[in-house]
């Protein structure tokens, strides 16, 4: 009798990149998906001081200047950018491995990182990206929410939204944009587009057994 055909795809991972102006919403967008089992959520390094509550390895891994412009030099960045008067910095190691087992990887990073991961000439890289903007439904409601959150002080409020104003026009330079509704619908249109990414022929390769 004739062994029955399995069909099955195997793909490599998609490398999701969510971006949005300061106060969108989108770090609680990505708390929400991190709980979820579908990727690995890359932890950034920072010269960022730890907020009460913040866990170093967990939120961050939290680095001096020196500490941090050596793996510069080490070229252990995929990226990094001055966010704020702060260095942050995405992994290369991690996000790539994970990529190549073909796991999916998710960075919450700003606007610059994402324009330095799009303008890699990795092929395999440009093929795995899938950069996502939020757009903040209203100027007023940006203001609203970084208000709301009560993390910064007047001053750095003023600058979040000055810097807000000119991150809400790079929307065009992304894949997606998502204008940004409730917590759920913005969950929800996230993971339409995630689903729609997995299911790429492009992405797949067929194995027969
Ligand atoms: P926060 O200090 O409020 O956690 O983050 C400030 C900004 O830095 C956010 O827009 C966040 O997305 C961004 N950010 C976090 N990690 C990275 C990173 O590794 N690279 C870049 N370019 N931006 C990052």
């Amino acid at each position: 009798m004739k062994r029955e055909e399995v069909t099955a795809f195997r793909r490599e991972g998609i490398l999701f990149v969510i971006s949005a102006p300061s106060g969108t919403g989108k770090s609680t967008l990505c708390e929400n998906l991190r709980r979820t089992p579908d990727f690995i959520f890359s932890i950034s390094c920072t010269t960022r001081r730890p907020r009460p509550g913040e866990v170093n390895g967990e939120d961050y891994l939290f680095l001096d200047e020196r500490q941090f412009s050596a793996k510069v030099t080490a070229g252990e960045f995929l990226e990094y950018a001055k966010v704020h008067g702060c260095w942050y910095g995405t992994l290369r190691q991690t996000a790539i491995e994970a990529l190549s087992e073909g796991t999916d990887v998710l960075l919450d990073i700003d606007i610059q990182g994402a324009n330095n991961i799009r303008n890699q000439e990795d092929p395999r890289l440009k093929a795995a990206l899938v950069d996502v903007f939020i757009m903040p439904p209203t100027f007023a409601e940006l203001e609203r929410r970084l208000r709301k959150r009560g993390t910064e002080n007047e001053k750095e409020i003023e600058r979040r939204l000055e810097r807000g104003r000119e991150e809400m026009k790079a929307w065009k330079e992304f894949k997606y944009t998502i204008l940004s509704g409730s917590m759920e619908e913005d969950l929800t249109k996230f993971r339409a587009i995630m689903r729609a990414e997995r299911y790429l022929s492009r992405r797949l390769t067929l194995h027969e057994e």
